[in-house]
């Protein structure tokens, strides 16, 4: 007997994790769009307009700003093989599993690592960088997570970044959960490798890496004395795909671009600055609200990423339990602890799309009854009076856009 599979049909969630955040029904309409060759003509049009939209998100006018062909950690992977050669001296800042994952990148480039060690749910002061700065002979690069995913903190980037010109080293930055949620600013700040992703913030489906590269980096990499260690990402080939030349490199995941290109088109109607006030607005509706319900933050306060809470479990309540009852019963999704958060904090995303009043109050009153179930005494309503009481008293303008 042969095996029948049925056709696809995952249950429709309300995804408040780390990543995927829920995507607009437009850009699930681009993503099915007829496909055109990848050096169509028209396409061409495409890949120049998604560049546009890209600039504006990344905050920048540089050149070289396109969508990697693979999820964040490529775009992670492809700002450092570029810029580091075996023997590079490279800062990393490591204040959770991202500045991690760099580390382990820049030892992989053969290249000394020097790191920056930080505290978990808190920022990196510049004095920190400095320190391990003046350790070393010609850093190459200082490279630091915006939002650290794994702790919801969002680290203030101008002081570190005017140390790394100081120092004469390239500043890159991870703004794979911030891009389209917090103000990046790459030119005004002074990052030079800035990358991203697709879905985080820009709530569009994993699968495209946005980078950026200054044309001090960009010099950086065209002064190379060794080829890219990796073939796929070496930006002096995919640079001629989406510049001028247009040469074939690999084959542009069209439908994915169709789908950035949507998000973006989003992003760019709905304003910046309206969406980082959105953002604040409904993370600060859901602090009041898990505070009413007895849940601490665990990131550093004045540092909370708005799109992405540390809540801490509360004693004796077991965390598998409740995330599977919040998927089943609730349909509602939220993240588990990472490293050394693992079993002890959950991650509550709040972002692009997910990122609504609908989903607060949800979410405040699944945990409510999970919790509750639990033996963890809660008043009745409490969490979303609490949220409720927030939104009653503050408009989303407001809010400050950082
Ligand atoms: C999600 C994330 C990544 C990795 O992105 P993937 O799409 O999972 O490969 C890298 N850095 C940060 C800060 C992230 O949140």
């Amino acid at each position: 007997m042969t095996k029948d599979y049925d056709e696809l049909n995952p249950s429709p969630r309300l995804l408040m994790g780390p990543g995927p955040s829920n995507v607009h029904p437009r850009v699930y309409r681009a993503m099915a769009t007829p496909l055109v060759g990848h050096l169509d003509p028209e396409f061409l049009v495409i890949m120049d307009e998604t560049m546009e939209l890209l600039r504006e998100v990344f905050g920048t006018q540089n050149r070289l700003t396109i969508p990697v062909s693979a999820t964040g950690s490529a775009g992670m992977e492809a700002a450092l093989v570029n810029i580091l050669e075996p023997g590079d001296q490279a800062v990393v800042c490591v204040k959770g599993v991202f500045g991690e994952r760099m580390s382990d990148i820049v030892q992989r480039c053969g290249a000394e690592l020097f790191r920056v060690e930080g505290e978990w749910g808190r920022i990196i002061e510049p004095e920190q960088v400095e320190a391990v700065l003046k350790r070393t002979r010609k850093p190459k690069v200082v490279a630091i997570v915006h939002a650290e995913t794994s702790t919801g903190v969002l680290q203030p980037l101008e002081e570190i970044g005017r140390l790394a010109r100081e120092y004469e080293a390239l500043y890159l930055v991870d703004t794979v959960t911030s891009i389209a949620g917090a103000p990046i600013n790459v030119d005004a700040v002074g990052i030079d490798v800035c990358y991203a992703g697709t879905q985080k913030c820009l709530s569009c489906p994993p699968g495209l890496a946005p980078i950026t590269f200054s044309d001090r980096a960009v010099q950086v990499i065209q002064n190379r004395k060794t080829k890219v260690q990796s073939w796929y990402l070496d930006m002096t080939m995919i640079s001629r795909y989406w510049g001028s030349e247009r040469v074939y490199h690999h084959t542009a995941p069209v439908s994915m671009i169709y789908g950035l290109r949507e998000a973006l088109r989003i992003v760019h109607e709905e304003g910046l600055e309206a969406r980082f006030r959105r953002h604040r607005y409904h993370a600060a509706a859901l602090a009041a609200g898990l505070e009413a319900l007895g849940v601490s933050l665990a990131a550093q306060e004045g540092y909370r990423a708005p799109m992405l809470t540390l809540a801490r479990i509360p004693e004796g309540v077991e965390d598998r339990a409740i995330r599977s009852r919040l998927l089943n019963e609730f349909q509602l999704e939220i993240g588990s602890g990472l490293g050394v958060f693992a079993g002890k904090m959950w991650r509550i995303g709040l972002m692009g799309e997910s990122c609504r009043r609908s989903s607060v109050l949800i979410c405040l009153d699944a945990l409510e009854a999970c919790l509750r179930d639990a033996g963890h005494a809660v008043a009745p309503g409490a969490g979303v009076a609490a949220a409720e009481a927030f939104y009653a008293k503050t408009r989303p303008e407001e809010m400050p856009i950082a």
